[in-house]
This record gives C-alpha cells, sequence and structure tokens, in this order.
C-alpha cells in the first residue's frame, strides 16, 4: 500500500566533472518519480543543449526581471553567467507528492538550505584523483583550455564545501555512485514528516484498536 507523501528536493552538488551529471540522469532514467529541476541560466547554449532540457536558456535583462519579481528560489554566479531555479516549478513538483532533482552548486544549496532545509536531502560528489577530473573535462571537449583551466579552479573552491552536504560520495564507479544516490533518495522518501497522510492512517489503526 501507498500513503500520500511530500516530494523530496534531492541536490546532488559537485565540481564540473566529477560526474553528477551522469549519475543524476542515471537515477532519473530508472525513476519516473524524480524530475529534474530546469535552471534558467544566462551562459551561452553548448551545442549539445536543448532550451527547456537542460536549461531555460534566456538574456540578462529576463534574469533580472525575474529576479525583481521573486520568482527565483535562489540564484548564483558561477564562472561568470547567472544561474538560478524557478520557484513555481518546485513548489507544484513537492505538493504534487513527485521529487526533484537539483544539479547546483554550493551557493545555490546554501540559499536552499536557509528557505527549504526540510524538504531537502543533499549528496556531495567528490572525484577519485585530479587526474581523473582532468581527463574527464578534456574528454568533454566542448569547452577551451581556458574553460577548463578555470573550471578546475573552480572545483578548487567547490571542493571546500563537502562538509555543507548530507552525504558525501568519491565517485570511482559509476554503477556504484548512482546506486548509492537510489538509496539515499528511497530513504528520504519514507522520512515521517514527508509522509502527509500518515497522521490519519495511525489514527485509523488506532480506532481499530479500541474497537476490538
Ligand atoms: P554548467 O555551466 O557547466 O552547466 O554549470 C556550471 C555550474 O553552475 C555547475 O556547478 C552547476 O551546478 C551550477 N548551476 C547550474 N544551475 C544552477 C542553478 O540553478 N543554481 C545554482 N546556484 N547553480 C547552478
Amino acid at each position: 500500500m501507498s500513503i500520500a507523501r511530500r516530494g523530496v528536493m534531492l541536490v546532488i552538488a559537485s565540481p564540473s566533472g566529477a560526474g553528477k551529471t551522469s549519475i543524476s540522469r542515471a537515477v532519473m532514467a530508472t525513476d519516473p518519480d524524480i524530475e529534474l529541476s530546469v535552471s534558467v541560466t544566462t551562459r551561452p547554449k553548448r551545442p549539445s543543449e536543448v532550451d527547456g532540457v537542460h536549461y531555460h536558456f534566456i538574456s540578462v535583462k529576463e534574469f533580472e526581471r525575474m529576479r525583481a519579481d521573486g520568482e527565483l528560489l535562489e540564484w548564483a554566479q558561477v564562472h561568470d553567467n547567472l544561474y538560478a531555479t524557478p520557484r513555481a516549478r518546485v513548489e507544484q513538483t513537492l505538493a504534487g507528492g513527485r521529487d526533484i532533482l537539483f544539479d547546483i552548486d554550493y551557493q545555490g544549496t546554501l540559499q536552499l538550505y536557509e528557505k527549504c532545509r526540510p524538504d531537502m536531502v543533499t549528496v556531495f560528489i567528490l572525484p577519485p584523483s585530479i587526474k581523473e577530473l582532468r581527463a574527464r573535462l578534456e574528454r568533454r571537449a566542448e569547452d577551451g583550455p581556458d574553460t577548463i583551466r578555470r573550471r578546475l579552479k573552480n572545483a578548487r573552491i567547490e571542493m571546500e564545501h563537502w562538509q555543507e552536504y548530507d552525504h558525501v560520495i568519491i565517485n570511482e564507479d559509476l554503477e556504484r555512485s548512482v546506486e548509492k544516490v537510489r538509496s539515499i533518495l528511497s530513504a528520504a522518501r519514507s522520512t515521517g514528516r514527508r509522509l502527509t497522510q500518515m497522521q490519519s492512517f495511525v489514527r485509523d489503526l488506532q480506532n481499530q484498536i479500541d474497537s476490538l
């Protein structure tokens, strides 16, 4: 039997290249109850990206309008570009009992903690080594050497924040990392405070005892 529940906000963060995108995709591919929070960004679209799927690509002017109108749950500047999470979709998803996955950096995570801590479970992904991180950034091949250097510098800063996350995974093996995230999500789903109908379910059990 299933008891109605509020959705989980699952945050997966890591330095770019550590594997969070592959992990997120794999978790979502096998789980119909979780969807991706599509951020807005002012960064130019990469050739492999689709507007509305990977991000909503918007102008700085539109970004500023959304921020001024309170439409953003959190926002951050990363590598000279602006990124943010639109609020409305998150609220609808959670209330509908579905989970939502966030691929955001530590600045965004800290802002979400202030507003949504009880709804959140956070996971930080680390690369097994810098050699591996570099190789992954180079394999991506969409970014030039300057961008890769900047991403590595940024990775150093991002890593500093590992202690702010509920769970930390060293991504040595993709399948094992995905399994760990699935277990974390599964545990979060049965947290008592998310089970919105549990009060009436327990009362019903108690009534049955009373009427024995
Ligand atoms: P990329 O440009 O490689 O897609 O993302 C660069 C960084 O921006 C990543 O660390 C990613 O987690 C972060 N990011 C993407 N979307 C958001 C968002 O909505 N909010 C915040 N705070 N960071 C984001």
